[in-house]
């Protein structure tokens, strides 16, 4: 179902505008997008945009979404930590292309029902929890990989310390309605820091994120 959809956004959304990582594109034009949300929003789901998932939450736009990913410079092997599960397609996208995905929501209503989308679908490889991501998952790092897909108001040290050596940190970061998109590579001689691009998320709300009321 679908499948006409999916291959014209990876064609006009993604490859038309640079995403050029096969693997993200062949990922991308697998997974089935519209199962990640409402039965009501489906005749969106393969549009250009961030969708509602509820509780004020979205699913990120498919571009977002590639980017991303495809900053993660993922070969198969990895292990990744993903802050914000969210609908849980990012996440999906993730287990296509490494070997183990972990997960974290931090609103438990909807961690449930994306574990249930997760079973459904088959996925064996992605483990979710609740709680606050921004303290990292500690006990399973280090991290290839890790990835926010909440805005942070500065980059959390801990995700850092939870990087392998050459991992990768893929992060929006600034105001509240307004971000940059980094990707942030540990190196032994400390981190190296790069700019994607402007982009718009929810908040990461936490211990190392914006606070509730803010
Ligand atoms: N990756 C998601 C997807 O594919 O649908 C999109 C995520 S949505 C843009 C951001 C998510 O981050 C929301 O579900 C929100 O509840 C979650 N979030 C915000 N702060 C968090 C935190 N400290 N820990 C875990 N999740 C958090």
């Amino acid at each position: 179902m679908f499948e006409e959809e999916r291959s014209m956004m990876v064609r006009y959304q993604l490859m038309d505008r640079d995403i050029v990582d096969r693997r993200v594109l062949k990922a991308m034009e697998k997974v089935p997008r519209h199962l990640f949300m409402d039965e009501s929003l489906w005749d969106r789901a393969y549009s250009d945009m961030a969708l509602p998932i509820g509780e004020g939450q979205t699913i990120s736009q498919p571009f977002m979404v590639a980017i991303m990913t495809e900053l993660l410079e993922l070969k198969g092997d990895e292990k990744v930590l993903e802050i914000g599960t969210g609908s849980g397609y990012q996440a999906a996208v993730l287990a296509e292309l490494c070997r183990e995905v972990y997960t974290i929501e931090r609103i438990e209503r909807l961690a449930q029902r994306t574990k249930r989308v997760f079973d459904e679908l088959g996925y064996t490889n992605i483990t979710l929890r609740v709680g606050d991501g921004t303290v990292g998952w500690p006990e399973e790092a280090p991290f290839d990989g890790i990835i926010v897909t909440a805005a942070a108001p500065e980059i959390p040290e801990v995700y850092i310390e939870q990087l392998s050596d050459g991992g990768r940190l893929v992060i929006p970061v600034g105001e509240r309605y307004s971000q940059m998109l980094y990707k942030v590579e540990r190196t032994k001689a400390g981190p190296l820091i790069y700019t994607s691009t402007p982009c718009v998320f929810v908040p990461l709300i936490g211990e190392h994120g914006w606070k509730e009321d803010q």
